[in-house]
């Protein structure tokens, strides 16, 4: 019998168009405001999931959102000139790491990273997006199905936890021999 079910599960992006951003860091301030404590309470673009860096080379606005956290550094530490000018591997990495203070905390150093605005009810478009008048943002969902256990697949893993928990595996799986065999 197949223990397979398809769950919809929805996929959230945020598009970037660097040829729209104007550099005006709304977004940076929406997104600090929107996750202060209160919320709304504070404008701080320092705790921002947000952070918008400056392109020298190509004079352009690169908006980069906060991605996981990392324990371990990077082990290239390459260095690029374009143009004369001198950008490392970190300079559009989205990752809080042990190397650097972007997406970081300012007050406890705890790593940021996006949540997309998840909210209790559900915001509409995340707050960035909303912020973002230059149409620099745009926020996209997409549905993918996935394969996931049935409930009734589920619900015997538990029992069969339990009764492990309580008599030892060994004892189930003796059981389960004899059993089979009868
Ligand atoms: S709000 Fe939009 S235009 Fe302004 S910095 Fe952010 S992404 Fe760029
Ligand atoms: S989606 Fe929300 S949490 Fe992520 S950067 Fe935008 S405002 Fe911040």
């Amino acid at each position: 019998m197949d223990d397979k079910l398809l769950k919809k599960r929805i996929i959230k992006n945020i598009k970037v168009d660097t040829k729209k951003c104007a550099g005006c860091r709304a977004c940076e301030m929406a997104c600090s405001a929107f996750h202060a404590v209160p919320k709304y309470s504070s404008v701080n673009s320092g705790r921002s999931r947000i952070m918008v860096l400056i392109d020298e080379v190509r004079d352009m606005f690169v908006p980069i959102r906060a991605g996981e956290y990392t324990e371990a550094e990077c082990n290239g530490r390459n260095t690029y000139i374009i143009d004369g000018k001198e950008y490392n591997e970190c300079t559009f990495c989205p990752a809080s790491c042990p190397s650097r203070d972007a997406f970081r905390d300012p007050d406890s150093g705890l790593p940021l990273k996006c949540d997309m605005c998840e909210d209790d009810p559900p915001v509409e478009k995340p707050m960035c997006v909303e912020a973002c008048t230059f149409g620099a943002l745009t926020y996209e969902e997409r549905e993918v199905w996935e394969e996931v256990e049935s409930a009734k697949h589920g619900e015997m893993e538990i029992g069969l936890k339990a009764m492990i928990k309580k008599h030892g595996l060994k004892k189930v799986m003796d059981t389960v021999a004899r059993v089979s065999k009868s």
